[in-house]
């Protein structure tokens, strides 16, 4: 790739494969999401473990489970084992060096400077194909609220190929201790397709151009949002989340999992408010261990196994199980038209 290389004041020159400053700067030609592409030619070239975890990616068994209207996968993906597992207690978290912080990344692994505050990454792990993690470049906890605007931002730069996601720091995320946000092409997370219908519907709750919507799928309660301005929709996300439209219960952070898109012109987001990180059986051991550790994309119809045992035993109901287990009830409020 030949792109403008520079360094920064927090992440070293060579690190740095495209620079993208947004509006303070020239838009390279495409946008954003052209710069993910090459980035991901480029690292799965230069960097060998990428390479081979990518091969890795294409035979991987999935079965599908969908029911009743709704898509639902299950995928065996080995290379999850760390991630699924991760302890993310704080000594647990205090006692491991951040794999986010650009000083401790692999020697190979380089990325897209984000308007200077974010690193667009090559996920080492990939749940699909062009798997990324944006990451702050200061290593500071995960924590969504103050952060909408960077994030509806990234998704409409990101553009209508692809999808950005975020785990609260209790529910998925593995570094809870460094801010970051995920994403991946269009569609790949089941739900996508399942709702895209939906956002054409009329809504249940619409106010200075945010519509919203409340529902209950296979067990989760979702929350959809639709905005064409970014102002608004931030506050109205932010009013959501400070009242009550997530779980309270965490000492952090709201307990959530968000997918968003920008979808011919207006941005679509999926919340799905949550109670608890893991299932019970998360901690029981073997067999009745169930090791699954729901994040957006597994909350979005996806579920990830790091392990056989599970990849061959759940089933649909199971899955509508531990869904009704991590969400939040649905609250009335919500579901209603107001
Ligand atoms: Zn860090």
């Amino acid at each position: 790739m030949t792109r403008p290389v520079r360094q920064t004041r927090r992440v070293p020159g060579d690190r740095i494969a495209a620079v993208f400053e947004g509006s303070h700067g020239p838009r390279p030609a495409g946008g954003l999401s052209p710069l993910c592409r090459a980035l991901y030619a480029d690292q799965t070239r230069s960097w060998p473990a990428l390479a081979r975890a990518e091969a890795e990616l294409a035979g991987i068994r999935v079965r599908d489970l969908s029911s009743d209207g709704w898509s639902l996968k299950v995928q065996y993906n080995p290379a999850r084992l760390k991630s699924g597992t991760a302890r993310v207690d704080p000594a647990s978290i205090a006692a491991r060096p951040c794999f986010l912080c650009p000083a401790a990344l692999p020697p190979e692994q380089r990325g897209i400077l984000y308007r200077e505050e974010y690193l667009i990454l090559c996920n080492p792990a990939p749940i699909f194909p062009a798997h990324f993690t944006i990451a702050s470049l200061a290593h500071e906890p995960q924590a969504i609220e103050a952060r909408l605007e960077a994030f509806l931002d990234l998704a409409r730069d990101l553009g209508d190929g692809m999808t950005l996601f975020y785990n609260g720091p209790a529910c998925g995320a593995s570094a809870p201790d460094h801010l970051h946000f995920q994403a991946a092409p269009a569609g790949a997370i089941p739900i996508e397709k399942d709702l895209a219908g939906r956002f054409d519907a009329r809504p249940a709750w619409g106010n200075n151009g945010v519509d919203r919507w409340g529902l209950v799928s296979w067990g989760r309660t979702l929350i959809l949002i639709r905005g064409r301005e970014r102002t608004p929709l931030a506050h109205a996300m932010r009013r959501l989340i400070a009242g009550g439209g997530t779980s309270p219960g965490s000492p952090d952070e709201a307990m959530l999992n968000l997918l968003a898109g920008h979808r011919r012109g207006e941005w679509r987001l999926c919340l799905f408010p949550r109670r608890r990180h893991r299932p019970a059986a998360y901690d029981r051991p073997d067999p009745e261990r169930l090791l699954v550790s729901p994040g957006a994309v597994d909350m979005g119809g996806l579920i990830v196994a790091p392990r056989e045992r599970e990849f061959t035993r759940l089933n649909a109901p199971m899955l509508r199980n531990i869904y009704q287990e991590v969400s939040s009830p649905p609250r009335a409020d919500l579901l209603a038209r107001e």
